[in-house]
């Protein structure tokens, strides 16, 4: 019987082999061997015989390992293993050797043994009068390929590379993969691209495709292959969004027209200051998609100090305005607090008490619920959230437990979506008969070709404009390593602030103190692309990253700062001193507040002009970004000092002068996916390999995924539940899995 994609791997290369693909590589099916691609291609053309190398220039060549050794190191620790390699058999010319050194090259101690051929690539220097190379990277290659005729055959052929492990070399992988595409049917492949887009753009079938993908005759073949691949992904990811997208706006809301005369209008009389061109056009878009009985789903990106809470607050109004209720959910207790005294404050008269009953028929009651309130506090806001006596409800996870119900929930607006997972969503969503509208806001910018793909769900606004008045923040990097003494600096110019009457924010990557790393309490940023994923791994071992446990204390006995009133903030804090740490903060009691990356999303303190950033190499762009968007943010100019410990030069350090060298949110974002594995984006808070996009690169090929998008939603426009696209349908439920679909749920 010939073997299509669901064959057990193990029936088509044996028991022994099939076991080691399954455990070492996830690869249980023909399927999934077929769709394990080379990672790259190595010519055969170029290869330069030993006695031709060129010193001081880089080489590759073919070699076959004629001895090896290891010894250790006379005058340093470590081992030094040589590799004595000849011309691999079929050259003609007689006898050529080449010397390998590997310092603490464990691995090729290991691979490197006599009779192995391999493919080496480094630089040729000279060492006692003979030809070496110094720690090349070298390539296992399979030894039969390289007995003549094999040569042959395959003279002038690209060599495949396959992700490999130690035991499974990549040329076995070739083997296994010829053996499977040998056997399979002519039909056995499903062919998820409609003939139609094939023909569009020139793609070939599938089956061609992973023939070319795998054994390519030249380079034009695999490049090919992959174009075809490509835009499968990215067809399928599309047509999946699409799909979503259609079902959501299908089902029933509750339609929330604006009111004449009613609390909007009122609001908008009341404002102390102009809406910005964005904020207005965007709020005609809100309130044209509340007034639907489709639900609304849109994603507001706009910067730190956009204005986006405004937005959100006056489309909350509008649904209150129509005797419905809007639930607003922030990320932290921290920002769900901030948020409820804030709008409050900015509705003024417009607020209704609960307690004090109506004082007036305009206006709208805003309940606050988190986790740790008081019984009584929470008893009372439960209340008032399930009698609809509270129009605007604001709240943290704790709004989406099952004790919380809503008379009428009209729209659900989310802070800083990353910080939010699609249970939470579906939960909330799940509170009221009709579909809510939502409105997803992040102050993390989102490259276009990005958010099509992790939000394609989703309708995109953006708000470019910062609110006029402000001044932009001035950043600096302060490398200690070239000027220590800048570190004393540092501190003077901290005192020089707050004896200006402005406060100064120093963050530091971890708490300390045994507190841990910021963990899972705050810095759930490993979740965001954009976030802290960098942070974890790192980057100069030996030093230990700042912690708000000994800078607090360190700054306390800082000459510099004598008399100046310092607090500190960390998530592994109870609420009560987190909320009385930035109290004491905001009201301008402490100076100082030294703080891990809680305070990155959304807290507001105006009079907060500098920050002092320590060991910022280990953030990421965006979250460096978001935090210093902290500062300047009541008339009076920012600043902010990156500081670091990394030699001038280290690559970490790149990220650091991107970040000073632009204000741009966007391209920030841009270039942080550029310093990013793009592995990263979709499946960062997840692992396994099926989590991330195969060939897709969001920043490279945003063409295809343009063009796929369109043709996705022509396609779902036409055929609905792809009754017609059987294939496609298919496709997407294999391609996307249990783990792929968290991502596309999330925002
Ligand atoms: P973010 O987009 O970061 O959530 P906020 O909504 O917190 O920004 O707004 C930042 C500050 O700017 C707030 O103090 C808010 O009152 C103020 N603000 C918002 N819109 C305007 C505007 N059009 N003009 C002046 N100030 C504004
Ligand atoms: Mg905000």
């Amino acid at each position: 019987m010939p073997a299509d994609r669901s064959t057990p791997l193990d029936r088509l290369i044996g028991a022994r082999s099939g076991k080691k693909f399954a455990d070492q590589l996830g690869i249980t099916t023909a399927g999934d061997l077929l769709d394990h691609f080379p990672r790259r291609y190595l010519a055969r053309g170029e290869l330069t015989p030993i006695r031709e190398l060129p010193l001081d220039e880089d080489v590759t060549l073919v070699a076959q390992v004629v001895s090896a050794s290891n010894r250790r190191m006379a005058t340093r620790k470590g081992s030094i293993t040589e590799v004595l390699v000849g011309d691999r058999p079929g050259e003609a010319q007689g006898p050529s050797t080449l010397s390998l050194t590997f310092f603490n090259g464990y691995q090729a101690a290991k691979q490197l043994t006599r009779g192995v051929i391999a493919m080496f690539s480094g630089k040729v220097g000279l060492y006692r009068g003979k030809l070496q190379l110094t720690n090349p990277i070298y390539e296992l290659l399979d030894p039969d390929e390289f007995d003549a005729e094999a040569a042959a055959r395959l003279a002038g052929r690209p060599i495949p590379v396959y992700p490999a492990t130690a035991s499974i070399p990549s040329w076995t992988i070739a083997k296994a993969v010829g053996t499977v595409l040998g056997q399979l049917g002519p039909d056995s492949l499903p062919e998820a691209l409609p003939a139609d887009l094939r023909l569009k753009y020139r793609l070939p079938g599938v089956h061609d495709a992973y023939r070319m993908i795998h054994e390519p005759e030249d380079d034009g073949a695999w490049r090919s292959a992959q174009r075809r691949f490509r835009y499968e992904e990215a067809l399928v990811l599309q047509t999946a969004l699409a799909r979503r997208k259609a079902q959501h706006a299908a089902l029933p809301s509750r339609p929330s027209p604006a009111r004449r005369g009613g609390l909007l209008e009122a609001f908008d009389r009341q404002l102390p200051f102009e809406l910005t061109r964005g904020q207005r056009e965007v709020g005609e878009v809100l309130a044209r998609e509340l007034a639907e009985n489709h639900p609304m789903n849109r994603l507001l990106q706009g910067e730190v100090g956009s204005g986006k809470t405004v937005v959100a607050l006056r489309a909350m109004l509008q649904v209150a305005d129509d005797g419905g209720q809007a639930a607003l959910l922030a990320p932290t207790e921290v920002l769900a607090a901030q948020h409820y005294a804030s709008i409050r404050a900015t509705l003024g008269p417009l607020l209704r008490d609960g307690l004090l009953g109506a004082s007036g028929d305009e206006g709208v009651e805003v309940a606050l619920l988190t986790g740790s309130q008081s019984a009584g506090e929470k008893k009372r806001n439960l209340l008032a959230a399930a009698s609809g006596q509270a129009g605007i409800v604001v709240g943290t996870h704790a709004l989406l437990s099952e004790h919380v119900q809503f008379a009428d929930l009209g729209l659900v607006v989310v802070d800083e979506q990353h910080r939010f997972g699609v249970e939470q969503r579906d939960a909330l969503r799940a509170k009221s008969l009709a579909t809510p509208h939502l409105l997803v806001m992040t102050a993390t910018p989102i490259p276009r070709t990005v958010a099509m793909t992790v939000f394609g769900d989703l309708e995109t606004s953006v708000l470019r404009e910062l609110p006029a008045g402000r001044s932009p923040i001035a950043t600096h990097t302060v490398g200690l390593v070239e000027n220590p003494a800048w570190e004393r600096r540092i501190w003077q110019r901290a005192r020089e602030e707050v004896d200006a009457g402005r406060q100064v924010y120093v963050v530091c990557p971890t708490i300390g103190a045994g507190g841990g790393d910021e963990g899972d309490l705050d810095a759930l940023d490993d979740a965001t692309w954009g976030g802290t994923a960098l942070a974890a791994s790192p980057v100069a071992p030996d030093i230990q990253p700042a912690s708000v446990a000994e800078v607090a204390e360190q700054l306390c006995g800082e000459p510099a700062l004598e008399g100046v009133r310092i607090g500190a903030l960390h998530g592994r804090l109870d609420t009560e001193a987190k909320a009385s740490a930035m109290r004491a903060f905001a009201a301008g009691e402490t100076g100082i507040l030294v703080a891990t990356t809680v305070i990155e999303v959304g807290v507001d303190v105006p009079n907060a002009t500098l920050m002092v950033i320590l060991d910022a190499d280990r953030f990421g762009i965006a979250q460096l970004h978001q935090l210093r968007g902290r500062v300047g943010r009541g008339g009076h100019a920012g600043t902010c000092l990156l500081v670091t410990r990394l030699e001038p030069g280290h690559p970490s350090r790149e990220r650091l002068s991107a970040v000073a060298a632009s204000t741009d949110g966007f391209e920030l974002a841009q270039k942080d996916l550029e310093f990013r594995r793009e592995g990263d984006i979709l499946g960062a808070s997840q692992s396994g390999r099926r989590s991330t996009l195969r060939l897709l690169r969001v920043l490279r090929d945003g063409e295809v995924i343009e063009n796929a998008r369109e043709d996705a939603l022509a396609v779902v426009a036409e055929d609905p539940d792809l009754d017609r696209h059987s294939e496609l349908a298919a496709a997407i439920e294999d391609y996307l899995g249990p783990e792929r679909e968290v991502f596309l749920e999330r925002g």
